[in-house]
């Protein structure tokens, strides 16, 4: 049997900040480039999902009035499916706004309380002076990943979690202890828009090898001809980082 990977992309209309379904697009043609089926669903306010039914989850970044409107919907039984999906070591890519979620509370820059799922033990607090730029972080496989950022929050992580990477330059999860997004099982939260796949072919892979293991463990990725993609990569690290 062939192999064939179900996207749920959760909130596309809602989260969806400097092109997030980039990402979606990226996963999908690296999928489809190594001769696997892939296929996407949009899942809306309104719509419920099985985290059974998916190998990747995605969830885009948005502004504090998006990421409040969504709250009901979300505690209408999306928490729990994404909370297994977490436990279950399903392979999830969570950007800003969507990475906050995942988190125990995001507290608005102007006081608001938004309770989120509490997946994983990190919190977020927000400050009036926002922290954009572009950056780049390293995660511990040694992959330099370089991207954009524009928040307000400021996440710190707990013991139970790992950051996704360390800061080679920007301000990351809080501009003040170095670390960059969040990393447990196969669950990958960052701040970086941009959309961050495009110009990071081998976080991208990573991500996909993680929903092959689930499912089809014996199945290895093929390596593709990223030479664009690294350029533009190059570019970035050459313009803005380093
Ligand atoms: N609204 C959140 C913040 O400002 C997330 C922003 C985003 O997704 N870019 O921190």
């Amino acid at each position: 049997m062939g192999v064939s990977i179900r996207i749920a992309h959760l909130y596309p209309d809602m989260l969806n900040l400097y092109g997030d379904r980039g990402n979606i697009i990226v996963l999908s043609e690296r999928i489809k480039a190594r001769g696997f089926e892939v296929t996407t669903d949009r899942i809306t306010m309104g719509k419920s999902f099985r985290t059974d039914d998916y190998d990747i989850l995605f969830i885009g970044g948005g502004q504090d009035f998006e990421q409040d409107v969504l709250l009901d919907d979300l505690k209408r039984g999306k928490d729990i499916e994404i909370s297994k999906a977490i436990e279950n070591g399903t392979s999830m890519l969570a950007i800003c706004g969507g990475y906050q979620m995942l988190g125990k509370y995001y507290k608005t820059y102007d006081g608001k309380m938004l309770e989120y799922m509490g997946a994983l033990d990190f919190y977020t607090e927000g400050k009036e002076e926002r922290m954009i730029g572009n950056y780049a972080f390293k995660t511990k496989e040694g992959i330099e990943v370089v991207g954009f950022e524009n928040h307000s929050g400021r996440t710190y992580l707990g013991k139970g979690v790992e950051p996704l990477g360390k800061m080679i330059k920007g301000y990351g999860n809080n501009g003040e202890d170095g670390t960059e997004g969040v990393r447990y099982k196969n669950t990958f939260g960052t701040y970086s828009h941009g959309p961050v796949l495009p110009k990071n072919p081998k976080l991208a892979d990573l991500i996909i090898s993680k929903a092959l293991e689930n499912n089809h463990p014996n199945i290895r990725l093929t390596p593709l001809d990223d030479a664009l993609e690294l350029k533009a990569q190059q570019q970035v690290m050459k313009l803005y980082i380093k």
